[in-house]
């Protein structure tokens, strides 16, 4: 059996247990960091627009003036992925 280091994706901590499964199959991790923002995470995310560093990178280009189809056609995710605050005008 190998052991592959689980690390959250949000504080980085390796205090990371599984806990269960998606519905469709892939595992599920906790993080145990009680000051982590996340509690739940999935080590591959199906859609990109989950995970910090992407989220980050459409506010970056949303600050920038790219439109959501811009930033959803460079960072490669759905133009519905965006968080609700962006396209809801909040900007
Ligand atoms: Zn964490």
């Amino acid at each position: 059996m190998t052991y592959v280091q689980v690390h959250c994706p949000d504080c980085q901590g390796v205090d990371v247990v599984r806990h269960g499964k998606q519905r469709h199959g892939p595992q599920r991790y906790r993080c145990n960091n009680t000051d982590c923002p996340r509690h739940i995470f999935l080590l591959h995310y199906q859609h990109q627009g989950r995970l910090p560093a992407v989220k980050q990178q459409m506010v970056d280009m949303a600050l920038n003036g790219s439109g959501i189809r811009d930033t959803a056609r460079v960072l490669r995710v759905s133009p519905t992925t965006q968080p609700r605050w962006m396209r809801c005008g909040a900007l």
